[in-house]
């Protein structure tokens, strides 16, 4: 069975509202609320930026306040409009709204600047001729102070001139660096004279050329959050170490006692049996390994989109893991519940034989069809009912069947019974085979007073199978995924690479499978339940005479099970 997870419950306060309820109370920022998703375009967004964008659009929403959508486009070597659109389109089927149009941190280019022109001239930041490299080694370790560089004491109208002559374009990549004079024996690294700006030529895809010159991520993020009137900055943890540069750089440039962003930071998801790091899933893309950001395998929202997930069960998701100060690993397993939750609800039930072997019902008239009424969706009456044909050649799956069976085995073998569902009960005779063993046809009687709804249906036989009618069923293509790793954390062992634990079973295509009628009008996105099988979704790649089904995930966890 899957695993048992609680009913969600009204929970209580998670540590990021009552912050927000605590400045609400005292009135703080004129008891604005406003947050900001602030992506770096270079990869598409993936299950962690999901959990992100929840709690960002969430606590905009449940406060009444807003929540911008901020491309952090600082490093124009590796951002790409590609993923600026994908990114938006990813935010929209979730379901959230960002505030007015999405804004970009290299709008703020120009401010940026004339900020670092105040600090210059306030005496707190200078420009170092030293290469990278040495400026980094300089900075030593934490226990000790690290080494002052030689151009630390410059003057500020020779500073002024050298950043205005490195935006000019005068100087080649790395030759020099605008740096924040704060304080080489600081225990906190990232307060040990930060690099402001660096050298890049290079062309940005929203800038173009104007700009030769590129703010780092500590000195444009603030300050972006900041002119935005961002009042709650929400990242991970792993930026906690850098909260008191953030609040120094805004020290220089906010008015004591004024309205002032925050940085709050949480633990960031971590999931069971899956690489999350864009660096990592860019890899996966480029290798060929996976058929784009958006092959069904991956953890992209794109991804999962296509694999069949709904907005709603990864909102839920994001709701039920909940928002923790601490690092911490969730089962997969939780995220696969709640696809199937959801999805048990929604999605219509139909017949289809993944892998078909034909019975004949020796005993029922050639020629004759018979249209079998089935409910769609127990799980939601609304959905009414359909016809399904039924006639004297069925298929049944391959491994419905056993010519030996055990006792428990509730499925056909010889003498026999079972129901067809919404149909007969049917009872083995006999079948046949070719010369290699294989099964090529089965032959069955019905019992014509078994009819589903009639007054012979209440006779009990222990196994119900799905079927489709010869005659009536056509092909499609089904897509069997399953995770892409084997490993529960792929890219956590030190003297290996993550892309030793692919599983090498996370794709089977199969061909003629056999699908109930009412399938042939199925639309890309389209959802069902397979009854016995799993959900499954049509695929974009399908064409009108060639349907190709994913399978989302199957009824129930086989993962746990194998595992045990
Ligand atoms: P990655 O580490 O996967 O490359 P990133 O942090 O570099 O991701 P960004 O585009 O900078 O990616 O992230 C945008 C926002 O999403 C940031 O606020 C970041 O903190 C958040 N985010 C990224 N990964 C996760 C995660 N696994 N869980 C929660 N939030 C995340
Ligand atoms: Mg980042």
């Amino acid at each position: 069975m899957g695993m048992d997870y609680p009913e969600n419950e009204k929970r209580s306060l998670n540590f990021i509202e009552a912050i927000i309820e605590e400045d609400l109370r005292n009135n703080k920022n004129e008891s604005r609320v406003h947050t900001r998703f602030p992506p770096e375009p270079n990869g598409y967004l993936h299950i962690g930026h999901a959990k992100s964008i929840c709690l960002n659009f969430g606590l905009a929403e449940e406060y009444n306040g807003l929540c911008n959508l901020r491309f952090d486009d600082t490093n124009p070597e590796k951002e790409d409009t590609e993923y600026v659109d994908s990114i938006m389109e990813d935010i929209r089927w979730l379901g959230f709204k960002w505030n007015g149009e999405p804004l970009y941190a290299s709008d703020y280019f120009d401010q940026l600047y004339k900020w670092a022109v105040v600090l210059i001239k306030a005496g707190k930041a200078y420009v170092d001729d030293q290469p990278q490299e040495l400026i980094s080694e300089q900075r030593g370790v934490p226990t000790r102070p690290g080494v002052e560089s030689p151009y630390r004491n410059r003057g500020v109208e020779e500073n002024l001139d050298l950043l205005e002559r490195m935006k000019n374009g005068e100087f080649p990549n790395g030759a020099k660096v605008l740096r924040a004079k704060i304080d080489m024996a600081s225990p906190n690294m990232h307060l040990r004279d930060p690099i402001m700006y660096r050298i890049l030529h290079q062309e940005h895809h929203r800038t173009g050329n104007k700009w030769c010159i590129y703010p780092m991520y500590d000195w444009a993020h603030g300050q972006s959050d900041y002119l935005e009137g961002i009042t709650h900055s929400i990242c991970t943890l792993e930026f906690e170490i850098h909260r008191p540069l953030y609040d120094w750089f805004l020290d220089q440039i906010v008015e004591e006692g004024t309205y002032r962003p925050r940085q709050i930071e949480f633990a960031r998801l971590n999931l069971s049996y899956t690489v999350m790091s864009k660096r990592k899933l860019l890899e996966l893309v480029e290798s060929g390994i996976v058929n784009g950001w958006d092959d069904p395998r991956m953890p992209t929202i794109s991804g999962y989109r296509r694999r069949g997930y709904t907005p709603e069960s990864i909102r839920n998701f994001a709701d039920r893991i909940g928002i923790a100060k601490r690092d911490n690993v969730i089962d997969v397993g939780l995220l696969e519940f709640s696809v199937r939750e959801h999805l048990n609800q929604i999605a219509p039930r139909v017949f289809a034989v993944l892998d078909p072997v034909k019975v004949v019902i020796t005993n029922y008239p050639e020629g004759q069809v018979e249209e079998m009424e089935i409910i769609n969706n127990p799980e939601n009456p609304e959905d009414g009912s359909r016809k399904i044909p039924f006639s004297r050649e069925i298929y049944i799956e391959r491994n419905d069947f056993m010519e030996d069976p055990p006792k428990k085995f509730f499925r056909m073998g010889p003498g026999r019974e079972v129901r067809l569902k919404g149909a007969y009960i049917v009872k083995c005779e006999d079948y046949i085979k070719d010369e290699n063993g294989k099964i090529t046809e089965i032959h069955c009687t019905y019992d014509p007073e078994t009819k589903s709804g009639g007054s012979g249906a209440g006779r009990k036989v222990k196994g119900t199978l799905h079927w489709v009618s010869v005659a009536h069923a056509f092909d499609a293509e089904v897509r069997l995924y399953d995770r892409l790793f084997m490993d529960e954390d792929p890219a956590g062992h030190k003297d290996k690479d993550f892309k030793e634990f692919l599983n090498p079973e996370s794709l089977k295509v199969l061909q003629h499978c056999k699908m109930e009628p009412s399938l042939k009008n199925a639309k890309a996105g389209d959802k069902f339940q397979f009854q016995r099988l799993g959900y499954f979704c049509v695929d974009p790649d399908s064409t009108d005479n060639h349907l190709v089904f994913n399978r989302t995930v199957p009824l129930r966890d086989s993962w746990t099970k194998k595992n045990k």
